[in-house]
């Protein structure tokens, strides 16, 4: 029989896995069995939308069994069971952003970490044994098959006989080494031990044939042994034990368990909720961002049980998109079964529960924020850009659960604060919320239009994510302050006194209309500044669109480039000696006027961090003036 090879990326992960991960080898059982369990449910759910099938109960469980002489453990299932093209397809093939993903997170030293990540719990097994075989009768199917691996080298399919459906799942275990003990894995009190350990909340029985001493009556020897079947987990679903029963470590096995995320969970909520809707749940906001969380791939939702069994893994209605990073499950009675999936996603009770989780998530989160700012800043540099998002998409309605959320670099504490912290400290005759925005704070800090507002002793939110501005701008104002970019518009600040005279006034206005003309079609007006102190010019935007705005809608993919475009204003500093320059040149030479607008008008596009269209005229712009 021909042998097929995993494929490249499967294989180079499989040999990470069996050689560079040496801790927690013991939970390929954990992972075996969670897939059995997933198999099991999997009927369940079949039963749920089907006539013909009844899901008895009894039914349906998971056997492990050794022999040690054999040096094989066996893990049976009664679940789906997989059909040959399933079993190449699951068994032959690694998720492919698993493999990029592992890199990332290579520096993990726990190796339970990583698996649980990837969903390549299957091949945890070849942590342990030398060869696995797996046989299994998919539900609905006459024929059973045998698939087989001896590791690294790939695998080979072929049918076989199977009376019952479902999984059977053998194992050679490896033979114990100076470095490495095996035998723990034919132990029965230790396997028993590892799936208490880690499979305790299994909804299925799991079973295993356990030797009990007997007394022998009447018998020479006193005891005698006797084989019996147990169910080794509880099965108590952990959301339905009281809190004070449960410690942290409960919790966190729950959360690496399900496979929610390879990191510890930052907080956790246990609710048992009974009041308009009756439903139990647990949510965790994880620590780190799971690595495709910001792409198309991610997939927020909630588990969904009904009475203690699952129906549904991810259920996206139970959580707003800003909250997407939030996992766990729920469980209300409330739900009535027989609806199909469809029907569910528009079930009054899941609407109230939603609403219901919103409220919690946000009162939790901004309990972190006020008793453990240090947690609140790791969670938010994971998931703040996700807060600002849903601000903005739900074009602010959804402020008051968000905005005092919300995070912000402050120009004085030069670290992060609320909008609430801001506002509170703001001298009574402030008249806005001041905020700048660039790519990076330090080039924020040099940008010149901070600088009348830095000279008013006013803070200022500096503004890196792209995100920012598009989310102040749908908030529109914070307890009835709004937001002010110090690039646009009037600044509001302490009037400096006016010294121009008439005179003056009138060959500024005669100069800059010149400048304007020179500039027509690069800028909408050209005017004296009033935020500008020491640089001699800059560029401030009118209207909706700000220039930072521009430049994240421009830098999109299949950005229509013409569509965006801030309605631009150069201003120049009237107090600069360049201004006097630009004067005389105006008086003597037109041309040489001309030249040095071109120059200032580019210096501002750089300062702004905006492309200069022509840089060849530029240079030779600048040559001119060298010569
Ligand atoms: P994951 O369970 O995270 O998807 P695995 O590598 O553990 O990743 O398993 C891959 C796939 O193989 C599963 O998604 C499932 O479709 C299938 N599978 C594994 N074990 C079983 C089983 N005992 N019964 C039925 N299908 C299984």
């Amino acid at each position: 029989m021909e042998k097929v090879q995993f494929q490249a990326e499967s294989k180079r992960l499989l040999e990470m896995m069996i050689h560079s991960i040496y801790t927690h080898r013991e939970i390929f059982l954990r992972e075996l069995i969670s897939n059995a369990s997933d198999a099991i449910d999997k009927m369940y759910y079949k039963a749920l939308t089907s006539n013909d099938l009844v899901f008895n109960k009894e039914d349906y469980f998971i056997k492990v069994s050794m022999d040690a002489d054999a040096r094989t453990l066996t893990i049976v299932d009664t679940g789906i069971g997989m059909n040959s093209e399933e079993l190449a397809a699951n068994l032959g093939v690694i998720a492919k952003s698993g493999s990029l993903a592992f890199k990332k997170n290579n520096e993990s030293k726990d190796g339970h970490d990583i698996i649980g990540q990837f969903g390549v719990g299957f091949y945890s097994a070849f942590m342990v044994a030398d060869s696995v075989t797996v046989i299994s009768k998919s539900h609905g199917s006459d024929q059973a098959y045998r698939w087989e691996s001896t590791g690294a080298d790939g695998y080979t399919i072929e049918p076989c006989e199977k009376d019952t459906f479902g999984t059977e799942i053998i194992l050679t275990i490896k033979e114990s080494t100076e470095e490495e003990n095996y035998e723990d894995y034919l132990k029965q009190y230790k396997l028993q031990n590892i799936i208490k350990k880690y499979s305790d909340f299994i909804r299925y029985p799991i079973k295993m044939d356990v030797t009990e001493q007997k007394p022998n009556e009447g018998a020479e020897t006193e005891f005698e042994d006797i084989i019996v079947e147990k169910t080794i987990n509880s099965m108590v679903p952990i959301w339905r034990k009281n809190k004070s029963e449960l410690t942290k470590e409960d919790y966190n096995q729950f959360y690496q368990e399900k496979h929610f995320g390879w990191d510890e969970p930052l907080t956790h909520m246990h609710i048992h909720a009974d009041g308009s809707v009756v439903y139990d749940a647990i949510l965790y906001i994880p620590e780190k961002t799971p690595y495709d969380f910001y792409s198309k791939e991610y997939e927020k939702g909630l588990e969904l049980y009904s009475s203690g069994v699952m129906i549904m893994e991810k259920c996206a209605d139970l959580i707003p998109d800003f909250f997407g990073f939030v996992k766990g499950i729920v469980d209300s009675e409330n739900l009535s079964l027989n609806i199909s999936r469809e029907m569910l996603q528009h079930d009054r009770q899941l609407k109230v529960i939603a609403k219901n989780i919103k409220t919690k998530i946000k009162n939790q989160l901004s309990t972190l924020l006020k008793n453990e700012r240090d947690k609140y800043e790791k969670f938010y540099e994971s998931f703040g850009r996700q807060l600002k998002f849903g601000v903005y998409n739900e074009f602010g309605t959804e402020k008051e659960v968000l905005q005092d959320l919300l995070l912000f670099y402050s120009s004085k504490d030069k670290k992060q604060i609320t909008l609430d912290e801001y506002i509170s400290r703001m001298p009574e005759e402030q008249k806005f919320i001041y905020y700048a925005s660039g790519d990076s704070i330090a080039r924020i800090e040099k940008m010149p239009q901070t600088e009348r507002v830095t000279d008013a002793g006013y803070e200022m939110l500096f503004l890196t994510d792209d995100i920012d501005e598009f989310a102040l701008k749908a908030l529109r104002n914070y307890k009835e302050k709004d937001f002010k970019s110090v690039s646009s518009g009037d600044l509001g600040l302490p009037e400096i006194e006016d010294t121009t005279d008439e005179k003056e006034k009138d060959e500024q206005t005669e100069l800059f209309s010149f400048l304007k003309t020179n500039l027509s079609g690069k800028v909408k007006d050209v005017r004296a500044s009033k935020r500008l102190k020491s640089h001699p010019v800059c560029l401030t935007s009118e209207g909706e669109l700000s220039i930072e705005m521009e430049k994240v809608l421009r830098a999109m993919p299949n950005a229509e480039k013409d569509m965006y475009e801030a309605s631009k204003i150069l201003e120049i500093n009237v107090n600069h000696p360049v201004y006097e320059t630009l004067k005389s040149s105006y008086a003597s030479d037109k041309d040489k006027c001309s030249l040095y607008t071109s120059l200032l008008y580019h210096q501002a596009l750089l300062i702004e961090g905006l492309p200069i269209a022509d840089p060849i005229e530029f240079s030779n712009d600048i040559c001119k003036i060298m010569k």
